[in-house]
């Protein structure tokens, strides 16, 4: 399959998309992309360029929605960006809070789809755990979300929207490199990040920004179940850390429980891991390996998982997942005993597999336990909801 080559030279002015209330939102929009609403708008360019540059700061660094806040801009002016403008969150529909500390949010956006993002604190660290789209086209067969049929891609607005809602949960402003809550972001929620590749990338640069939320790309890593064909672009041009779902070291299982595996196969999934841009000892491959009982945990399956990544020379660390159960799954989860031979076995062999422990289960936040009532949802209902939602913006 040819590989689309990224063209990127000049911005090209776009129709922004306003809401209902006629005004357009400014979250989620590129540095550039928020300048030319500013010029669409009628200010004049050297005037769009220096309140482009106030505005992202006040944004991304100070976590201000409102224009009233933003100090250093002339009141008038103020007032003028009020009525044509806002910088939106997302909905928070329900907060759940486990027994361990994880949280669990479920948001809709304006068009009444759900969508769910998990904070995990750690001692040392927090990581937010990010969707990209409402539900996956992809359906791997021990996967909740997996179960749900796609129901859109997020936008920029509401990817980058889950870190910033974050931020106010924790109450993380301005954005301050050190002392943090939220250290990490992992695209590990709802969603196959590379099917949704240019707003997960335009999400993550403004993530990134050094101007704003100033993430580094060492804190921040994106799973893919294994779409070859993206992943030397998402090396590229996002250029976070890489994380790849495995699962299993042959054909026939792989094809089973990841059925993306029929299309790429495990050979072309590794060569383009060994491919990968920016992938070295300090910045390791991080093999997600998911145990399901009498499935994939023999010791040969261990041992050919070693033989694998040493035949690619893999940057790589495994993780393995124990199965996180949801209603009606076929699969169960390896015995803790069978979990800690075959860690055992791959770390003897050079690699290291540590453990992941389960967080949130309780609250069914744990991996690929997520899965929102969006698809239920007839269309009447949708646009109920969505009526009800221009009712009440007046
Ligand atoms: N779609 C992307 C990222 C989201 S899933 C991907 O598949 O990589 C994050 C991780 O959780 C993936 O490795 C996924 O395979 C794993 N996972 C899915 N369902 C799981 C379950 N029931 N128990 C444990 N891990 C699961
Ligand atoms: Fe989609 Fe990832 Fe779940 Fe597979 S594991 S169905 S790719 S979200």
């Amino acid at each position: 399959m040819a590989i689309p080559g990224h063209i990127d030279p000049v911005p090209v002015p776009r129709a922004f998309v306003a809401r209902q209330d006629g005004r357009v939102d400014l979250l989620g929009l590129t540095k550039a992309d928020l300048r030319m609403a500013l010029e669409t708008a009628q200010l004049e360019p050297k005037q769009a360029k220096l309140r482009a540059k106030q505005i992202f700061s006040w944004i991304y660094n100070r976590g201000v929605t409102e224009f009233a806040l933003m100090t250093d801009i002339a009141k008038d002016m103020r007032g003028w960006l009020e009525q044509r403008f806002v910088v939106s969150r997302p909905e928070v529909v329900e907060a759940q809070v486990s027994n361990d500390g994880t949280r669990k949010w479920l948001l809709r956006s304006d068009d009444g789809q759900d969508y769910e993002m998990v904070f995990i604190p750690d001692a040392d660290r927090g990581t937010l755990c990010v969707s990209s789209q409402v539900g996956c086209t992809l359906n791997c067969r021990f996967c909740y979300t997996g179960t749900m049929r796609l129901v859109r891609n997020l936008t920029p607005g509401e990817i980058v929207g889950q870190v910033m809602l974050a931020r106010d949960a924790l109450g993380e402003w301005p954005s301050q490199p050190e002392g943090r809550m939220l250290t990490n972001i992992v695209m590990m929620g709802m969603g196959e990040p590379l099917y949704n590749f240019d707003n997960v990338r335009d999400a993550l640069k403004l993530v990134m920004d050094g101007d704003g939320l100033a993430l580094s790309k060492r804190r921040i890593t994106l799973s893919t179940s294994g779409v070859v064909p993206l992943m030397a672009r998402a090396g590229e041009e996002i250029g976070v850390n890489l994380a790849v779902s495995l699962h299993a070291v042959t054909k026939e299982v792989r094809d089973e429980i990841v059925p993306l595996n029929r299309k790429y196969g495990l050979e072309e999934l590794l060569q383009a891991c060994a491919d990968y841009p920016g992938a070295n000892n300090a910045r390791r491959i991080t093999f997600e390996y998911v145990m399901l009982k009498n499935k994939n945990d023999s010791d040969d399956d261990a041992r050919e998982l070693v033989r694998l990544l040493k035949k690619y020379q893999l940057p790589a660390k495994v993780n393995l997942i124990p199965f996180n159960p949801w209603p009606g799954a076929d699969y169960e989860c390896s015995d803790p005993e069978r979990i800690a031979r075959f860690s055992d076995i791959v770390f003897k062999g050079g690699i290291s597999a540590p453990v992941r422990t389960p967080r949130g289960r309780d609250i069914m936040a744990a991996c690929g336990q997520l899965k929102s009532a969006s698809e239920k949802k007839s269309r009447a209902e949708l646009d109920r909801l969505a009526a009800e939602k221009q009712a009440a913006l007046g």
